[in-house]
């Protein structure tokens, strides 16, 4: 009989692709096999149906899998049934992937009072559940994850060994008789009599924090509507006033709050559940995110999260209560004191989270890995990418050596480059602690051994203090191979080239809070031009003094004095500070303005954010890095876009880029709202008109833009509107954050290039 010989390439292996096939298969009345071997899935299969099986075997795929390319040729089939065969040897793909949310199937199982698995928090097939913040090494199989604590009892271990189970070697498989339990201490580390879903429903509902362990670290959650429970939560993490993300049954849930679009709402949905950002709505949760445009949402993606709202719905059984609105929100904050790395143990939570949590909902598997939650944006954009991203790479457009590179500073990450595809860690987070430091070398010591890289070469900031800079350096010595550093701006640029394939010259805008430039100045509002490691600088913006270095970046009222100072306008200064900060003294400051001390100028775009948000009276004090920015953004979008401040910006000899003219309208504005969306009018059109001279004179037709200042939206959707009137269009960052959580990608594929030429 005449079949089919098909190979499947892609992330096929380790996500129930065998069983599907199968399944698909004796649906059709097909005979052949199926079976994995080193290429991917090998198929041969014969029947009278075999056109239909060739058009659904892609489309139908388990929602883990990806299909890269499917390869279709003739062939004798000569079996009668269709059956799963025995891998062959070799180079099987061992591939660890992302952790992924419960999937429809599992959800049905805890919601079936007759299942064995009826309200199971650790309930999990292959087509969910954690695989990263699980495994120890490779290759991805249950003795290398911390299940291996866990022997399977004999139904998990018959589902475990039958082909056509979809738990057909699910390596995290278990059920309540062989798998993790659920515990629940009081804030003195205490077991808690009853049910502990239950009993943690009943104290959020009392107002109480609770430390949740989830995949990859462990959350405080309180009642989202319960502004004392929030405003105690703040108090005890001393996290004034940085956002904090909700959880909800649903987008139904949310509809008072947030504007979930059709494209937020697949991003919620999505395997990875990240926290996605979503224009607030009419109503305010009170406290969540203050002064700021957008509410982070997400929705329960482990079966101990749902199990919460499954509780508050009254244990149905049955699937139906998911599509209901469910008056439970929660929120839900990594829980990491004072900027330090996730908690991941029990043991630590209840010693760090002592003052902190009222309670501890624990369970005895073991977090082998910290992973943050992933936060992104319609677009898509990644503010941050961690938990249900990492580590599936972004594919390349050519290999080359083997790369680590280390980042920066803030919000930092590490990236490995092997063959065709970069694997960028989860964030690891702002370096200035030893526990982040130690975090670092976790990571990169994990991120190796899972992709069993040894690399020809390391990448590191050009800052020669920072700590990811000391760790390339120490093994780089230890290892015996080079050391290549590499600038900020150009790595921010260079991110964006490696993700999107481009090879030829562009022009690159950075713009960004303030990163080490290779003459030693502090650079963040950047024009280059990048020819893969040549990059040259064709302008700046015009630079700001910051009067007191560091503290200026936490004070706008600082910049905003600069910033008139710098433009001649010192006789407004005293006014204009009566108006809005009436306790704050500028004379200090401008001595050091007028004498130049501790006043290092910067070119950052970042600043001016800074300074038009100290201007127009948004605050003096910033509480967390970027809010004076953040909230500027959000006025701005809720006014809505103006015409950019005429004759606002200057551009000398195409060179600097000053946005001093726009101070007087900015002074002048009665409207903070409306001040703030021509502050981003002006500097949008600045911008444009910068880049599009420059594509002019450099003839380069290409334009990247990256850098923190890339996550404004309003900003980036101006820019983007006048480059295409221009007939001009930019390149961003889309599957690495533009901030410096995607720099270390820029800096491999820079260490590679350089490798090349070497
Ligand atoms: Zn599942
Ligand atoms: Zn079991």
């Amino acid at each position: 009989m005449t079949g089919r010989s098909i190979r499947v390439r892609g992330l096929v292996q380790g996500v129930g692709f065998r069983p599907y096939v199968w399944r698909l298969a004796n649906e059709l009345g097909l005979n052949g096999w199926v079976r994995n071997d080193g290429a991917g899935v090998s198929i041969a299969v014969g029947g009278k149906k075999l056109a239909e099986f060739l058009e659904r075997l892609p489309n139908e795929a388990p929602r883990l899998a990806r299909v890269d390319g499917i390869k279709v040729l003739e062939a004798e089939v000569s079996e009668s049934g269709f059956a799963i065969l025995e891998s062959v040897a070799g180079d099987i793909s061992t591939a660890i992937g992302p952790d992924a949310a419960i999937c429809p199937e599992c959800i049905a199982d805890i919601c079936d009072p007759n299942n064995r698995r009826w309200r199971y928090a650790f309930t999990t097939c292959t087509h969910c559940g954690p695989r990263y913040t699980v495994s120890r090494r490779i290759p991805y199989d249950r003795a290398q994850t911390s299940l291996a604590a866990f022997p399977l009892c004999p139904p998990c271990g018959a589902e475990y060994s039958a082909a056509v189970d979809r738990r057909f070697h699910a390596e995290t498989t278990c059920c309540p008789d062989c798998g993790p339990q659920l515990s629940l201490l009081d804030a003195a580390g205490t077991q808690m009599l009853g049910d502990p879903v239950a009993e943690t429903l009943r104290l959020l509902r009392d107002g109480k924090i609770v430390a949740i362990k989830g995949l990859g670290g462990f959350h405080l959650a309180c009642d989202a509507r319960d502004a004392v429970a929030i405003a105690e939560l703040r108090e005890r993490k001393q996290r004034e006033e940085k956002p904090l993300a909700v959880m909800a049954l649903n987008a139904a849930s949310l509809q008072d709050y947030a504007r979930i679009g059709p494209v937020e709402l697949v991003l919620l949905k999505s395997a990875a559940a990240p926290i996605v950002l979503c224009p607030k709505a009419e109503t305010q949760l009170s406290g969540i995110a203050p002064g700021l445009a957008w509410l982070g949402v997400m929705l329960p993606a482990t079966p101990l999260h749902l199990l919460l709202w499954h509780e508050a719905a009254g244990q149905p059984a049955g699937t139906d209560w998911l599509a209901q609105p469910n008056d439970l929100l929660l929120v839900m904050t990594s829980a990491n004191p004072h900027g330090e790395p996730l908690v991941i143990d029990n043991d630590e939570a209840v010693e760090r989270l002592t003052g902190i949590a009222d309670a501890f909902l624990l369970h005895d598997r073991e977090i082998v890995v910290r992973c943050d939650d992933s936060v992104v944006r319609a677009g898509p954009a990644f503010i941050r990418r961690a938990r249900g991203y990492v580590p599936l790479p972004i594919p390349l457009a050519s290999g080359g050596p083997s790369v680590l590179a280390l980042g920066g500073f803030l919000k930092n990450t590490v990236c490995v480059m092997k063959g065709r595809e970069a694997f960028l860690s989860q964030h690891i987070g702002g370096l200035d602690n030893a526990a982040a430091i130690g975090f670092l070398e976790e990571t990169v010591a994990h991120l190796l051994a899972i992709l069993d890289v040894k690399p020809d070469l390391i990448a590191h900031d050009l800052h020669p203090d920072f700590a990811s800079t000391h760790l390339a350096l120490r093994l780089a010595d230890e290892w015996g191979i080079p050391a290549l550093a590499v600038g900020h701006h150009h790595a921010h640029i260079a991110a964006i080239c490696a993700e999107h394939g481009v090879n030829e010259p562009v022009i690159g805008l950075a713009i960004d809070g303030v990163g080490l430039g290779p003459d030693g100045g502090l650079w963040g509002g950047e024009l280059l031009r990048v020819d893969g490691n040549d990059c040259q600088r064709l302008g700046h913006l015009k630079t700001l003094a910051l009067p007191g270095g560091d503290r200026a970046a936490r004070e706008p009222w600082r910049m905003a004095v600069s910033a008139l100072y710098g433009a001649g306008m010192e006789y407004r200064i005293g006014g204009w500070l009566k108006q809005y900060y009436p306790k704050r003294d500028a004379a200090p400051l401008l001595i050091m303005l007028s004498r130049n001390l501790r006043c290092p100028p910067t070119s950052s775009l970042g600043r001016w954010f800074d300074a038009a948000a100290g201007l127009l009276g948004l605050r003096d004090e910033a509480q967390y890095e970027g809010q004076a920015a953040m909230e500027l953004e959000g006025l701005a979008a809720r006014h809505g876009p103006v015409e950019p401040v005429v004759g606002g910006y200057r551009l000398s000899d195409q060179h600097e880029l000053d946005f001093s003219p726009m101070l007087l309208a900015l002074l002048a504005c009665p409207d903070a709202a409306l001040g703030a969306a021509q502050f981003h009018a002006t500097v949008a059109a600045g911008l444009a008109e910068w880049l599009i001279a420059a594509v002019d004179r450099e003839k380069v037709a290409k334009i990247v833009v990256g850098g923190g200042c890339a996550m404004n939206a309003v900003l980036m959707s101006a820019l983007s509107r006048q480059l295409k009137a221009a007939g001009l269009t930019q390149f961003e960052a889309q599957q690495a954050p533009p901030n410096d959580g995607g720099l270390a990608l820029g800096q491999a594929w820079l260490a590679r290039r350089s490798f090349r030429s070497q």
